[in-house]
This record gives structure tokens, sequence and C-alpha cells, in this order.
């Protein structure tokens, strides 16, 4: 009996063995299992994360196809002739002048409005071109870039030293037509077109002409022949026919062309595409000239240090018949230069600016300006609040070395 219940005994911790070691089973199974899940898990992030990127790279691919095959089409696509307008024919055709020469008559694509073409727009022609294909927009950027166009001009007569003189003929040449044209129409005369500034770099040439627009109430608007040239190749006559277009459009006005003899010197031959480029330039400055009314309320004025370079056909009449020589300033108009730029800095007692004017002959205003500026800067260094003469004396230094340069060039001016 005893012996059966040992037997009992033994299945029974056989029992709960074997349930233990299946229970431990189960344990370790879910353990792996929850591992794997994991695993799966995280590399499911993994692959969604890599399908983004590789979603994102094929954006790119695909931006990268367009592009080059936009580039492609217009690699092989035929370039189209730039032109401008000159006449819309009643037929429905157009005459235009082509950037690469002649004038051409030519058809207008049925994609375009008829109505919206205008003389003096810039189109692009086929590549045959037959037919104007596109309307172009304005390149404003470049004739932005070329003139300075100022409004009423804040400089006065009062802010010029020296140049009663010239300052009397601009009087009559530009400011009195321009604010009393009926004084002419009584007469019956007609007054010049304007006037031609000749005289050495910094005399006062621009500024003379800024204080004519003030003087006249007129908008300023100016470009420099050589940027024409040098710059804005291809575009030089362009530039001349938007100067005065623009000069009409915000009349009263006054332009003011500076370095002319870079558009208008003697030319012998006209062999070079550079040549050729300057001729055009200059070919339509003088029918712009010759365009325009002399009672009308635009004026033209033109500066340069080369009148014997300058083509005579700009000095004919109904041009540049009025040339005004501008010299360096002598001694009374230098202290008036002195004087008027030193209005509003704060000088101490030692300043004489009498003997300051007697020591800087051969000095243009430009050097008289930068002679008070390079005072001031003197005694700012010294960190004082009023300048004083040795201030001056250190800028003459400066100026006049600057000076001595220039004036070598020029020969003989500088003593
Ligand atoms: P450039 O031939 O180099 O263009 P410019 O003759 O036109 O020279 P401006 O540009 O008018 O000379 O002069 C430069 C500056 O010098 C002026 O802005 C002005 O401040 C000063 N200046 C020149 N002349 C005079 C003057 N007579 N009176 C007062 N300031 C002057």
């Amino acid at each position: 009996m005893s012996e059966f219940r040992e037997d009992e005994k033994d299945l029974e911790r056989e029992d709960s063995e074997l349930s233990q070691q299946e229970s431990s089973k189960e344990e370790i199974e879910k353990t792996n299992l929850r591992l794997r899940l994991k695993e799966l898990e995280s590399r499911i992030k993994l692959l969604e994360a890599e399908r983004a990127s590789l979603l994102i790279e094929r954006e790119h691919y695909l931006r990268d196809l367009e592009y080059m095959k936009r580039e492609l089409e217009q690699i092989k696509s035929a370039p189209l002739v730039e032109a401008t307008i000159i006449e819309i024919l009643d037929d429905g055709r157009a005459v235009v002048h082509s950037s690469n020469g002649p004038n051409l008559v030519v058809y207008v694509s049925q994609a375009l409005d008829i109505r919206k073409l205008k003389p003096g727009m810039r189109v692009a022609l086929n590549q045959r071109g037959s037919a104007i294909a596109e309307i172009l927009p304005k390149s404003q950027d470049v004739y932005v870039k070329a003139m300075e166009v100022i409004e009423r001009p804040n400089v006065r007569f009062k802010d010029i030293g020296g140049l009663k003189k010239q300052i009397e003929m601009l009087k009559e040449i530009v400011v009195l037509p321009l604010t009393n044209p009926d004084v002419f129409k009584k007469i019956g005369i007609e007054p010049p077109k304007g006037a031609l500034l000749s005289g050495p770099p910094g005399t006062g040439k621009t500024l003379l002409a800024k204080a004519v627009a003030g003087e006249s109430n007129a908008t300023f608007i100016s470009t420099v022949g050589s940027e024409l040239v040098q710059k804005f190749i291809g575009e030089g006559a362009r530039i001349v026919r938007e100067l005065f277009e623009l000069a009409k459009e915000k009349s009263p006005s006054i332009i003011f062309i500076d370095e002319i003899d870079a558009i208008g010197a003697k030319r012998v031959d006209v062999g070079t595409s550079g040549e050729r480029e300057v001729q055009r330039t200059f070919m339509q400055l003088i029918s712009e000239m010759d365009g325009f009314d002399p009672l009308g309320d635009v004026k033209i004025l033109a500066a340069t240090n080369r009148i014997d370079i300058l083509d005579p056909a700009l000095l004919r009449p109904g041009r540049f018949d009025r040339i005004i020589q501008i010299g360096y300033p002598n001694q009374e108009e230098r202290l008036e230069i002195l004087r008027i730029h030193t209005r509003g800095v704060s000088l101490d007692d030692t300043v004489d600016l009498e003997k300051i004017a007697r020591e800087l002959e051969g000095a243009t205003g430009a050097d008289i300006k930068n002679l008070v500026v390079e005072a001031g800067l003197a005694a700012i260094r010294r960190g004082a609040t009023r300048v004083s003469d040795q201030d001056f004396q250190y800028a003459k230094t400066i100026v006049l070395t600057r000076l001595g340069r220039t004036q070598n060039k020029n020969a003989g001016i500088f003593i």
C-alpha cells in the first residue's frame, strides 16, 4: 500500500515537472516571438524611411530629367532674331529693324494680336526672319542702369562757385526757353536746342547741368558716353532713343550726356564692329537731336574734355552749336568754391579760407571738395570737433600730390 502511494507521489512530481517545463518553454517561445516582432517592426520602419528617401530621390531625378529635356530642346531649336518694330503696315505686315542689320518687311504670326504691336517694341522674328513670332519685354534693366534720372534736382546756381559767365549763358540758352518759351515765340526766333560744356574733369560740368535742371524745375536725365559703348555694347543706339523718349515723357527735362567724345569722336573709317556700333549710337544721337523741337520742353546738354576730337557734324547749327568753355577756377573762384563746401563745416579760428584758396593754384572744384572732406577726416582722427588750419595743411598735401599726378598729364597747369 505504501509502495503504491510512493508511486503516485512520483507520478505527481513528474507531472508537475512536466507542466513546469512546458510553461517555461512557452515563455521562451513568447519572448522569442516578441523579440522577432520588435525586430520586424524596426525593419519596417527602416524600409519605410528608405522608401521615403527613394521617393525624394526619384523626384529629384524626374526634375533633372525635365530640365535636361528642356535644355536639349533649347539647344536643338534655332535661335530667334531680335528686332524692333518701325511701322505696322495696313496689310497686316510690319517693317522691323533687325538686330543684325537691315530693315525687313515681315508677317506677324497668327498667334499674336496685331493690335498689341506698336512701333519701337522689341520683338523676336522666327529663324528665317520672315515673321514676328514673339513680343519681347522691354529690357528695362539696361536702361535703368545706363541712365540716371533725378526728378527736379535740388542743386541751384548758388551751389556753384565761380562760373558766372557760364551760368549766364546757360540761363539764356536753357533756363529761359524752358521756363518762358513765349519770349522766343513773340520775337520769332528759335532758341538753341542745348549746349556743349567743354573743360577738364572735375571743373563742375555735371554740377552745372544739374543746377540748370534744378533752376528750370526740370527732370535731369543723364548718361555717360563711354559707358554706352563699353558697358552696354549693342544697346547704345537704343539707349539714346530711350533717353529722348524718357525725356519727352518726363518733360520739362534736361538730357545730359557726359563724355560725349566716346560716341562723337571723328572717325576716319568704320571697319570693326565696335566702330560700327559707336557709329550707330552717334547717328541715333544726331537723328534724335535733329528731330526734336527747339521750342519744346526738352533741352540737351553734353560734356567733354576732348572737344578737339569731336566730329564737326555734332557741332553744326541746330545741334551743339553753343559751346561753353569751363576752365580751372582762379583764386577768387576757388575761394567761392571753398566757402560753398565749408558751409556746414565747423571751422576753428586758425582757418583762413583766403590763404588756403591762394595755395590751391591748379585745383578744380572737385579737388577743393575733396580737400574739405580730407581736412574734416583729419580733425575726426584727432578727436577734435572743429577743423583747424593744421587739418587743411595735411589735406592739402594729399590733394596736391594727387593734383601733381594729373597736372603732369595736362602739362604746365600745375605750378
Ligand atoms: P567729369 O568731367 O569728371 O565728369 P565734371 O566737370 O562733370 O567732371 P563735376 O562732376 O561736376 O565735374 O564735379 C565734381 C564735384 O566737384 C561736384 O559734385 C562738386 O561738388 C564739386 N565742384 C566742381 N566744380 C565746382 C564748382 N564750381 N563749385 C562748387 N563745387 C564744385
